[in-house]
């Protein structure tokens, strides 16, 4: 027998203990253990029954993700094959369930016959968050043993459910309260015999049509673009109304073509970038780290607040200083009426809402916060405020501290220049609101030092963010990005597209809301003051002036009830406004600009290519480290459709050629000269590669 897979036999019973840490995935090293200790006890005349067993952390998380992609996943015996041999295998077999049972770790357990758990254990098969679907037989057994609707709640969100819901519903037989291995060996020595999954007749009340028609459409509803979960369903069907062999034919089907589609493709690639961020070239894994026990927060207005509460989240104790009392009782009472309203929807309790405030220190004084081991500062966004405050951190706090900006536009050397600590100072850019966005942008000044940027990173994933390492320019990764999306959308809407047109086409598309309506959330003012300021520092930079039209009737957006749509607040749905039609005509006469009538088709690659041109720029300035850096900021800060897989990876997947041969079209539209294809893009397009090689 394999390391991986012990064989032993007790009271009659063999075990089989899984041991590949960390997770016992079912790697090559695994599966022909757990085969061979199969046959040995079907063979063996004094075996009565068949307990598999993981650790108590993990029966098995499923595949061995470090085989994805090698050779190492053909290795046999393939799961399936398992599979069978457990079907096949004539005493009861019993799968002993600590920890967690996941993907394929359930679908092994569903082999079993029978499954016993510790109260503390996770069941699930979370395939669809990959965009694939279970491919060995889950699809089949899991209906079988929990029924219809149970199965399609599990499969299409992929959420676990725990030991005590598994019992209700029938996935686990029996839960042991003490040492596993014992309640599995009395559970096995008293089964009745062996009870295969794939005998057993799905459960479905009501009229199974009925019943499809409607999980459809609910699945539908809620898996916008997503194909597997509708490809679930279809396999639950076959499993309500087909033998179990043709169940399992479809379901191979349909997990082969999830696999070769676009959006698992996505997915997966998604599910590599996010553990990729942390890699930086010049920063090796080793460097030393800053502890970080306490933070100051520096400005307790919408960003400081939110930043503030990642903090008490993680249970770091935070001060958050404001220049006024008033300031910061207000930004108080805004972050306990968020936890509170957390509590009320049932998502935290009470007691946990007062320890997370009894983190949070309110003061009006810097030096309340100078033992602090990382200040953030979230002042105003202007450069003289900035440096100020810079000016006097310096001066209060501690040796070693890291001093942090939180600004979305400014130079972050120009700021660490006023100190006498420049290698301490770094950017850590927060998305809003700031407690709920997964995007953290780590600027890395020029001066920063490595087990500062180090130090800020592992922070980031301690606070639950995905931290993507940034360069110092004007907008970062991900505004600087925007910046050039938002050009498009004003430029489209000159040309003759309603402000309603462009944001349904984009969103039909699977963004999570038009570039109108997301100006509209945020605030047409912030975009109006940027754009300002642009005309001054950099006037060749090109505008249709068409969003100041509307900013300068004071229609923030949301907040004013008027934008680019109205709004009957405090609903905060987008309603078109006659009122903006007239503004946008009245522009469109005054300089002159022909309309057309414009295809959503046209209006999405004109929105993404934006994107993409600009990403390639800062991908060859070395701004970012890696295409799938800037796909990780659009996914987790832009409201990036998942399984498109980001602007780089979506690029990739229409080919570079065919990306540059549309960008070269739009150069001779409307305002053509914006369209500047980057020296990289037209490199990779000729030589046939992708962003993401
Ligand atoms: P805000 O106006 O809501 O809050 C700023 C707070 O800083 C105010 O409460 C103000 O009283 C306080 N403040 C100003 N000067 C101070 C000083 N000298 N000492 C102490 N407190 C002072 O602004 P915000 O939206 O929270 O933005 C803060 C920073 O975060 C800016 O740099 C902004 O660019 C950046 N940012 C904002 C967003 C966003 O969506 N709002 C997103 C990312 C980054």
């Amino acid at each position: 027998m394999s390391d991986a897979a012990s064989y032993s036999i007790r009271d009659g019973i063999a075990v089989i203990t899984l041991n590949n840490p960390p997770v016992n995935g079912l790697g090559s090293v695994l599966r022909p253990g757990i085969m061979d200790g199969i046959r040995k006890a079907d063979a063996d005349p004094a075996v009565k029954a068949v307990v598999i067993i993981g650790s108590a952390k993990a029966f098995s998380g499923g595949a061995d993700i470090r085989e994805f992609n090698t050779p190492k996943m053909l290795v046999p015996p393939s799961l399936p094959e398992i599979n069978d041999a457990q079907d096949a295998c004539s005493k009861p077999m019993i799968a002993a369930i600590g920890g967690f049972a996941l993907g394929g770790g359930l679908e092994l357990a569903l082999g079993c016959h029978y499954r016993v758990a510790l109260p503390r254990s996770l069941l699930g098969l979370p395939e669809v968050k990959l965009g694939l679907l279970p491919g060995s037989g889950g699809t089949q057994r899991l209906p079988r043993v929990v029924g219809a609707a149970q199965a399609v709640q599990m499969m299409t969100t992929g959420n676990p459910i725990p030991a005590e819901k598994a019992l209700q519903v029938g996935l686990v037989d029996e839960i042991v309260p003490g040492d596993l291995l014992e309640g599995a060996i009395a559970f096995a020595l008293k089964a009745k015999g062996p009870r295969r999954i794939r005998d057993l007749k799905v459960k479905l009340e009501g009229d199974p049509q009925q019943f499809f028609e409607k999980v459809r459409a609910d699945v539908a509803k809620a898996s916008r673009g997503f194909p597997a979960p509708l490809e679930i369903v279809a396999c639950v069907e076959a499993a309500v109304g087909k033998p179990f062999d043709e169940g399992r034919k479809e379901e191979r089907q349909r997990f082969a073509s999830l696999v070769e589609g676009n959006e698992s493709k996505a997915l997966r690639h998604m599910f590599f970038a996010e553990r990729q961020t942390g890699k930086i070239p010049d920063v090796p894994d080793d460097t030393p780290l800053r502890p970080i026990r306490s933070a100051a927060v520096i400005g307790a207005g919408t960003m400081g607040g939110g930043i503030a509460m990642n903090f008490a989240n993680a249970g770091i104790a935070v001060s958050i200083m404001d220049m006024t009392q008033e300031a910061v009782d207000k930004g108080v009472a805004k972050i306990k009426a968020n936890y509170a309203s957390t509590v009320s929807k049932g998502r935290l309790k009470q007691d946990e809402m007062d320890k997370r405030m009894a983190l949070i220190t309110p003061t009006t004084t810097l030096e309340a916060g100078k033992d602090a081991d990382i200040v953030i500062e979230a002042v105003f966004e202007r450069m003289d405020v900035k440096q100020d405050m810079f000016r006097k951190l310096d001066a209060v706090m501690k040796p070693g501290a890291i001093l942090a900006t939180n600004t979305s536009t400014l130079d972050v050397d120009a700021i660490a220049a006023v100190t006498k600590r420049p290698q301490d100072v770094i950017g850590t850019h927060f998305f809003s609101p700031a407690n709920v966005m997964r995007l953290l942008e780590v600027v890395r000044g020029k001066k920063t030092a490595k087990d500062v940027l180090a130090t800020t990173m592992k922070l980031g994933k301690t606070i639950k963010k995905v931290p993507v390492v940034s360069g110092v320019c004007d907008g970062f990764i991900g505004n600087r990005m925007v910046e050039k999306y938002g050009q498009q959308s004003l430029f489209l809407i000159d040309e003759g597209c309603s402000p309603a047109q462009v944001d349904a086409a984009a969103y039909k598309w699977g963004m999570a809301m038009g570039p109108l309506a997301m100006g509209d959330m945020a605030g047409l003012d912030i975009g109006w003051e940027i754009r300002k300021r642009r005309y001054v520092e950099r006037p060749n930079f090109i505008y249709s002036k068409v969003g100041d039209k509307i900013a300068e009737l004071g229609r923030y957006g949301q907040k004013t009830g008027k934008g680019w749509y109205k709004y009957n607040l405090p609903e905060r749905k987008p309603i078109p406004d006659p009122e903006v039609e007239e503004i946008i005509q009245k522009y469109r006469a005054e300089n002159k600009i022909k309309t057309r009538p414009i295809a959503d088709e046209e209006i999405v690659e004109r929105l993404i290519y934006a994107l993409v041109n600009e990403a390639a720029y800062i991908l060859e300035e070395g701004i970012a480290l890696r295409a799938s850096d800037i796909d990780m900021v659009y996914l987790t800060g832009y409201g990036f459709p998942l399984y498109r897989g980001g602007p780089m990876f979506y690029a990739d997947t229409v080919g570079l050629k065919n990306v540059l041969n549309s960008m070269q079209k739009f150069q001779s539209g409307y305002q053509g000269a914006v369209w500047k294809p980057a020296p990289l893009l037209v490199k990779l397009a000729n030589e046939g590669r992708r962003f993401n090689d």
